[in-house]
C-alpha cells in the first residue's frame, strides 16, 4: 500500500520514540533511524527467550539461537539477492569497509596500483583506503562532481584505468543525497578488471539493493540505519572472492584445525566472523527487513521523493538559504542547506528549541566540505515516520531563524 501523509502518521505510532519524545520532529534519519517498537521487541525477546551463544552449544537452546541467526542471515541475503554464505556480519558499514581494505591485498594483482573513489565519499569510504595506499604504496584518485551535485561520468571513465586495483564508491552521498550511477562505475571497474565495493550506508534504507543486477563484487552498510539496531552491519562479498581474501580478525568460531604451530580457517561467512558475534541484533536485523517489506521499499522510496520534493520547493521560499541537492529523481530524502550569515551549528540550537532535530557540520565528509567552499551544512534527512507537518515546521521555524539574524 502506498504511504500517504495519514498513512506515515499511522506509521509513526510504530515509533516508540515518539511517544516518549512528544512533539519530537526528527529529520535526523541519515545518521540514525528510529526503530519500531516490533524491532525492538524481537531484541529483547530473544534475550529473555531463547539467548544463548551460537556455533558451539549441542542444547537446545543453542541450538534454537543459532537457527535464528542462521534464518537472520537468510532473511538479509534475500532482501539484497545474495547467497547466505556471502553475507559477513561486522559492527556498521565502517568496519566493512575496513575489513576489505585491511584484507583486499591477498586480491590485488601486479601493475593494479590505483584506488578510485569520488569527491562525494563520507570519511569511512575514505579514510580505510588512504591507510591501504600509504601501507601498500598505491595512489588515490577521485572522479569529479559536477557543479550540479551529480557525478561527472566522462570524469570517471578517464580515471578507471587498466592501472585502478579498487574503485569503491558511495551509492547515494550522506550530504547531497545524490544517487549515483553504480551499475554504470561498476561496469567501468569491471571492464578494466578492478574489484568494486558499494557503500551503501545510505542506499540502505531508501532503495531496493540487487547486488546481482549492480554486480559489484563487495557492499556495505549498516542496520541502524534502516530502522535496526546498531552495532551490526553487513558485508557482502562475492562468493569466490570472499574465499580468496584474508580473514580480519583470528580467533574463536574462525578456524577449522588449530595446532600450536598454525591454524586453519573456516569457509566465508564463519572466516570473517572471528568471536561471540552480535546474535540477538543480527535477529533485530532481520525483523527491521520484514518490516520494510511488509510495507514495501518501493512504497518507502516513492514516500521520500514526495518528502524531498516538497522540503525541495518549500526550502525555496526562505530568503538567503542555500540548497545542495541536484533534486529532480536523481537524489532521495537528504537535504543539506545553508543560511547566509548563520552558523550551522547555531541554526541546528535554534531548531532544537522547537524539537526539530537536524544534523549540522561536516557530516563526515570534510573534503566534500572544501570543495564545496564551506565549512559545514545543516541537513534534513526523512523516513517513514515523516509527515509533510514536520516539513512545514522545519521551513516555518527556518523562516523565523532567518528573520531574527536578518
Ligand atoms: N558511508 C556513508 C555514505 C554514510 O552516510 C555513513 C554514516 N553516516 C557511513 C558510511 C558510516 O556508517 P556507520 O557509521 O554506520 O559505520
Amino acid at each position: 500500500m502506498k504511504i500517504t501523509n495519514r498513512r506515515a502518521k499511522r506509521l509513526k505510532k510504530d515509533f516508540p520514540i515518539f511517544r516518549n519524545n512528544k512533539r519530537l520532529v526528527y529529520l535526523d534519519s541519515a545518521a540514525t533511524s528510529q526503530r519500531p517498537k516490533k524491532v525492538i521487541e524481537a531484541i529483547s525477546n530473544f534475550y529473555k527467550k531463547e539467548n544463548a551463544n551460537v556455533g558451539r552449544g549441542l542444547y537446545t537452546l543453542s541450538e534454537k539461537a543459532m537457527e535464528r541467526y542462521n534464518a537472520a542471515r537468510k532473511t538479509i541475503a534475500k532482501f539484497i539477492n545474495a547467497e547466505e554464505k556471502e553475507i559477513i556480519f561486522t559492527r556498521n558499514t565502517t568496519e566493512s569497509l575496513n575489513l576489505l581494505a585491511y584484507t583486499i591485498p591477498s586480491l590485488l594483482k601486479k601493475g593494479m596500483d590505483e584506488i578510485v573513489l569520488t569527491e562525494m565519499e563520507h570519511h569511512s569510504n575514505l579514510v580505510p583506503w588512504q591507510q591501504l595506499a600509504e601501507r601498500n604504496r598505491m595512489k588515490l584518485k577521485f572522479i569529479k562532481m559536477k557543479p550540479d551535485y551529480t557525478l561527472d561520468y566522462e570524469d570517471a571513465k578517464k580515471k578507471i584505468t587498466k592501472r585502478t586495483a579498487i574503485v569503491s564508491v558511495t551509492h547515494v552521498s550522506n550530504v547531497l543525497g545524490t544517487i549515483n550511477d553504480i551499475e554504470k562505475l561498476v561496469e567501468l571497474g569491471k571492464n578494466k578488471g578492478a574489484i568494486t565495493m558499494i557503500d551503501a550506508a545510505q542506499s540502505i534504507q531508501h532503495l531496493r539493493i540487487d547486488v546481482k543486477k549492480i554486480g559489484c563484487d563487495f557492499l556495505a552498510f549498516s542496520s541502524h540505519k534502516m530502522l535496526g539496531p546498531t552495532g551490526i552491519g553487513i558485508l557482502y562479498g562475492k562468493k569466490e572472492l570472499l574465499e580468496k581474501l584474508s580473514p580480519f580478525n583470528f580467533g574463536g568460531g574462525m578456524i577449522k584445525k588449530v595446532t600450536w604451530k598454525d591454524s586453519d580457517w573456516e569457509e566465508p561467512p564463519e572466516k570473517f566472523e572471528a568471536g561471540t558475534q552480535n546474535i540477538g541484533e543480527a535477529i533485530g536485523l532481520a525483523e527491521s527487513i520484514r518490516y520494510i517489506e511488509k510495507i514495501g521499499i518501493r512504497n518507502i522510496a516513492e514516500w521520500d521523493s514526495k518528502l524531498k520534493n516538497y522540503a525541495l520547493e518549500k526550502l525555496k521560499e526562505i530568503p538567503g538559504i542555500k540548497i545542495y541537492n541536484h533534486g529532480k529523481n536523481k537524489s532521495v530524502g537528504i537535504i543539506s542547506f545553508s543560511l547566509k550569515g548563520i552558523h550551522p551549528h547555531d541554526v541546528a540550537e535554534l531548531l532544537n528549541e522547537k524539537r526539530i532535530a537536524i544534523r549540522a557540520g561536516h557530516c563526515c565528509t570534510m573534503p566534500l566540505m572544501k570543495k564545496l567552499g564551506i565549512s559545514g551544512v545543516s541537513r534534513a534527512s526523512f523516513s517513514i515516520y515523516n509527515t509533510f507537518e514536520d516539513i512545514d515546521l522545519l521551513v516555518e521555524t527556518l523562516k523565523k531563524i532567518q528573520e531574527k539574524f536578518a
